[in-house]
């Protein structure tokens, strides 16, 4: 059997669709969300799904020292648990920057520290962040939403270095708009059709299949090569 990949943010979207294509390429999963229901409907073989909050570090923490006591280390964690909570900034609640930095950031770093030192001692592992490119360049109603992206990718990146030398790799994955549940937690419907709108002047985006498949991609490559970041959106993607 192939190694152990653990899949945040499992339960739609994005994160449904790297553990259908894990799952396609034969390794076992970890998958992990708060709807613990909708990971076991995906009904993946060779799958432990557990209801964890990845802004909760001991239960994360205990999901994966879980799954590796059944399928061994593991080789690659996907962090991809993210929450997108778009206003502008002069009415957005400070509770919906703390939701976000807590789950884009905090929940982020707590899936890098979970499987860092094992990794780091075994001198081999995979680590794939998915920023946004959201976290390359701003958009309006986004201050908060572009600042954990940028933060993710500033984080990926220094830790990336850091383990460099211990043969560890950090991916960071950054999408462009893509046709998922994201966007429906955003209270005010006037910046929900606005989006709508921007998303259809495009003529449609991508769908999450595109970005597991450069999950895959980068995952794929030997433990020697380091796909350090990936910028994909729809082409006519401004
Ligand atoms: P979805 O809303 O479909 O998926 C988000 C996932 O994150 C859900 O599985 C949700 O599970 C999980 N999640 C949210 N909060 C928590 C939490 N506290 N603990 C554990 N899991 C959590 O959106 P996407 O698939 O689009 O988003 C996936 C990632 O891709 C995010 O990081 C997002 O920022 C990023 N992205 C998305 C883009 C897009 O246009 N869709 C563009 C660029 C980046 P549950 O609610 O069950 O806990």
């Amino acid at each position: 059997m192939k190694k152990l990949v653990v899949i945040t943010g499992a339960s739609s979207g994005i994160g449904e669709a790297i553990a259908r294509r894990m799952s396609n390429a034969g390794h076992p999963l970890l998958l992990l969300a708060r709807r613990v229901d909708r990971l076991e409907a995906l009904n993946l073989p060779n799958t432990i799904c557990e209801k964890v909050d990845v802004t909760d570090k001991a239960s994360f923490e205990a999901a994966i020292a879980k799954a590796e006591e059944v399928y061994g280390e593991t080789d690659c964690i996907v962090n991809n648990a993210g929450m997108m909570l778009l206003g502008e900034l002069a009415d957005q609640g400070a509770s919906e920057w703390k939701t976000m930095f807590d789950v884009n950031v905090i929940g982020l770093m707590n899936g890098m520290q979970a499987v860092l030192a094992p990794m780091k001692a075994r001198q081999s592992g995979t680590i794939i962040n998915v920023s946004s490119i959201a976290g390359r360049k701003t958009f309006p109603n986004h201050a908060a939403y572009c600042g954990t992206k940028f933060a993710v990718h500033a984080i990926s990146e220094n830790v990336r270095e850091e383990v460099a030398g211990s043969n560890v790799r950090v991916t960071t994955i950054a999408p462009g708009a893509v046709e998922t549940e994201l966007l429906s937690h955003t209270t005010s419907d006037e910046i929900k059709e606005g989006y709508e709108a921007w998303k259809e002047s495009m003529e449609g985006v991508l769908v999450a299949d595109d970005i597991a498949r450069t999950v895959e991609f980068a995952y794929q490559q030997p433990q020697g090569v380091c796909i350090r970041e990936i910028v994909i959106a729809a082409t006519r993607q401004q």
